[in-house]
C-alpha cells in the first residue's frame, strides 16, 4: 500500500481537499485566547467565538469567517509552524514542525470519534455572545507556557481560524 500523502507531501503540494482533511474537527483554535502581552502568557478559555457551533464543532460561516471575525486567522501552508499560540495537538502545527500526524488523528483511525476519545476535542462552551467581555478572565480554564518566539504584534486577544482555502498558495 502507498504511503499516505500527509507522509509524502510537504503543506504546499496537498490537494485542497487533502489540506482540509487534515483539520481533526477538534474546535480549540475557536476558543478565546488570551495573551497577556507583558508576561507572554497565554490563557485559554471555554468561550467559543460567536460563528463556532459547539454541539457540532463547526463554524457557522467557515466561508466568509475571516470577513465576519477580525481575528480569525486562516491557515497557510506558510504559517502553521509558526503559530506558536496555536493548539500543539492542531494537525496543521504538527506536519509543519515535521511532527507527523497523532495515532488519534481521524485520518487514521477513521472516526472524528477518536479525537473526543483522546480528550482532545471541544466538548462545552459557552458562546462569546452571553459573555459580558469584562467579565473574559473569569471563563480562564487553563495557562498555557510562554511560546517558543514571541510575535512581533501579539494582539491582546486571539483567536484561530480553521484551515485554509483555495487561495492559501
Ligand atoms: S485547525 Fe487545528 S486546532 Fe483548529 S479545529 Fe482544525 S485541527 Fe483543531
Ligand atoms: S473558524 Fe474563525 S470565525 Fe469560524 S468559529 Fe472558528 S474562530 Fe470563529
Amino acid at each position: 500500500m502507498a504511503d499516505p500523502f500527509w507522509e509524502t507531501k510537504s503543506l504546499n503540494e496537498m490537494t485542497d481537499a487533502e489540506w482540509e482533511s487534515l483539520c481533526d474537527g477538534c474546535g480549540r483554535c475557536c476558543l478565546v485566547l488570551l495573551d497577556e502581552t507583558d508576561t507572554g502568557r497565554l490563557y485559554q478559555t471555554n468561550v467559543a467565538c460567536k460563528l463556532f457551533d459547539v454541539k457540532k464543532r463547526r463554524c457557522t460561516d467557515y466561508k466568509n469567517r475571516t470577513k465576519r471575525v477580525k481575528d480569525c486567522v486562516q491557515l497557510t501552508p506558510g504559517n502553521s509552524g509558526a503559530l506558536d499560540w496555536m493548539p500543539e495537538s492542531c494537525a496543521y502545527r504538527r506536519l509543519a514542525r515535521g511532527e507527523g500526524l497523532a495515532d488519534w488523528h481521524p485520518l487514521i483511525t477513521g472516526t472524528k470519534k477518536s479525537v473526543e476519545d483522546a480528550g482532545v476535542a471541544v466538548m462545552s462552551a459557552v458562546s462569546e455572545d452571553s459573555v459580558d467581555p469584562e467579565d473574559i478572565w473569569d471563563y480562564v480554564v487553563a495557562v498555557r507556557p510562554k511560546p517558543r518566539r514571541k510575535r512581533a504584534a501579539a494582539p491582546r486577544r486571539s483567536r484561530a481560524r480553521r484551515a485554509a482555502s483555495p487561495a492559501r498558495r
